[in-house]
This record gives structure tokens, C-alpha cells and sequence, in this order.
């Protein structure tokens, strides 16, 4: 079966939601089965519906921060996993001024009467946890603090992948060899995919984000437009192509786009980016990028 890793951007705007971008939202499956949803602006159920996901397969849910369109959407992605008969386990990461009202809203809401909600604080400059294993093989959730107007942070999700047989042999053999390494072993190598959430660039988005094959870097501003920027804990264009050419990034998705850039205008960000880091692409709601891991 093909390692595949699919990103599908349900809502790429700024703080303001419009018809064409909906505020941030971002789903991850892959190959082994698993859901993440990188934040829930408040369009979040409609893009999953338009996307063909059912609300009740996300199983992973991790905020960047507290700001409204970050998280206005999970009040009611959660009443739907409720009302759609959702058993499964549902785990959360937030920050702890964020996860602490989502256990109150948890309770309130009477959610684990349905199905259990695991929320895990996020706090301190970094930190992992592993969301799942099969076999060999694992994905990691780690957080790093990005730089914004309030307490920030952004994720990356890791697949590490035990060794393969470079050519089938005998399964006894097959049995030594991995557990004992040795020629014939093809090491494959981590896939990583980054997301900042709404920040301005600094070294710890570098850090954070270092050696990803593909990073999601909000792009809020055209280039001209850095005082505004920094003022407000944003990126420009510029600014987030220089994160993803700092960090060694393989490929650069620019969201989180002003509602001052209607339709083809923001085809300028993508422009600018480009000038900076070539493998630069303008997010749209609903798009979808398939990478082979
Ligand atoms: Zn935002
Ligand atoms: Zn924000």
C-alpha cells in the first residue's frame, strides 16, 4: 500500500472568514489510518462536509492558540461528533489557557456520556507525544512557541518508519534482520510537516520547523506591508518564505490570507514567496496536496 500523506486546507483566511476562505482549519490523514485536524475556525464542519470527511474520523485535534479564528469551530465539530453517535476517543492539544476551558465545555456538554475527550496542555518552549504506532512505524505530534500577539504555538507531525527489506527473503531471515539490522535494510527517512499557526518569523518557527518536507506558514500580508505585520504578530509573504528557506523546508504552503486579497490578488503573495523560496504555493480552501512519504 502506498505511504501517502494527505493534506486538505478547509479554511486558509485571516481572522475574518469570507466566502472563498473560511478561518484555519486543516486536515492530515495518512496511509495508517490516522485524523488530525490542525485548528477549527468556525467554517470547519461545512469545508469537512464539502471535503468528504465526516466529522466523527477526526481523532486528533491541536490548536495554536486562543484567537476566535483558531477555535470558534470546535464547539460545534464536537456537538456533531455527539449528535453523530461518536464512540471513539477523541484527544485534544491546546495550550493550557485554551485546554482549560475546552474540559469545562467538555463537561458542560456532557460529551464523555458519548465518547471519551483526552486534553493534553501544551506549555514550555516544546514538547512531543506520540499519536500513534503500527509496527515499526509511529506518528509524533510536537509543538514549538511561535511569535505572536498572545500565547502561540505551532505543530509539526512526524512519521518515523522502521527499516523495509531492500528485496524480500525468507521470513526467518526477514524476522533477524529487523530486529537485528544488518545489509539488505533500506532506512527510510522521517516525513515531517510543519504548520505555524498565526505568528511572525523567528528563530523557534525555524527551529521548530527545521528540516520539514513541507511547512503551512501563515502568510497574512503582501510584502509591503511588514509594519502591519509585526505589529500584529503576523507574517508577510517575504517573511514566511525566509522561515521556510531558514528551516530547510522541502515546500512551503502560504495560508492565513487577509481578506483585503480577493481571489487572484493573492496569486502576489505566491509571486513574492517565489522570490525568496521557489517551492512556494498559494493555499485555497479545499485544496488538496497528496505526498508520497
Ligand atoms: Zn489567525
Ligand atoms: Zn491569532
Amino acid at each position: 500500500m502506498a505511504r501517502q500523506v494527505e493534506l486538505i486546507t478547509l479554511g486558509t483566511g485571516a481572522a475574518l472568514p469570507s466566502l472563498e476562505r473560511q478561518t484555519a482549519g486543516y486536515l492530515v490523514r495518512d496511509w495508517m489510518g490516522n485524523v488530525v485536524l490542525l485548528d477549527a475556525g468556525e467554517g470547519v464542519q461545512q469545508r469537512l462536509r464539502q471535503a468528504d470527511v465526516s466529522p466523527t474520523k477526526v481523532e486528533f485535534i491541536a490548536i495554536t492558540h486562543g484567537h476566535g479564528d483558531h477555535i470558534n469551530g470546535l464547539p460545534g465539530l464536537l456537538g456533531t461528533m455527539q449528535l453523530s453517535g461518536r464512540k471513539s476517543k477523541l484527544t485534544i492539544v491546546a495550550p493550557k489557557y485554551i485546554a482549560d476551558p475546552i474540559r469545562e465545555m467538555v463537561e458542560a456538554n456532557k460529551f464523555e456520556q458519548q465518547f471519551p475527550v483526552e486534553v493534553i496542555d501544551v506549555s514550555g518552549d516544546e514538547g512531543s507525544i506520540v499519536l500513534s504506532t503500527q509496527g515499526r512505524d509511529s506518528l509524533a505530534l510536537s509543538w514549538f512557541r511561535v511569535c505572536h500577539s498572545i500565547e502561540a504555538y505551532g505543530y509539526s507531525l512526524t512519521w518515523t518508519l522502521g527499516p523495509r527489506l531492500e528485496s524480500p527473503v525468507e521470513p526467518l531471515e526477514a524476522r533477524r534482520l529487523l530486529q537485528e539490522g544488518g545489509e539488505g535494510l533500506k532506512v527510510i527517512r522521517p516525513f515531517k510537516l510543519s504548520y505555524t499557526g498565526d505568528t511572525s518569523p523567528c528563530d523557534s518557527v525555524v527551529r521548530g520547523a527545521s528540516g520539514a518536507n513541507v511547512l503551512i506558514h501563515e502568510c497574512t500580508f503582501e510584502a509591503s506591508m511588514q509594519a502591519e505585520a509585526s505589529q500584529y504578530g503576523h507574517s508577510t509573504s517575504v517573511g514566511a518564505a525566509q522561515d521556510a528557506l531558514r528551516s530547510g523546508a522541502g515546500k512551503l504552503i502560504l495560508s492565513h490570507v487577509s481578506t483585503r486579497y480577493e481571489g487572484y490578488e493573492a496569486l502576489q503573495l505566491e509571486q513574492e514567496a517565489r522570490s525568496v523560496f521557489p517551492n512556494s504555493i498559494l493555499a485555497w480552501d479545499l485544496a488538496r496536496f497528496v505526498m508520497n512519504v
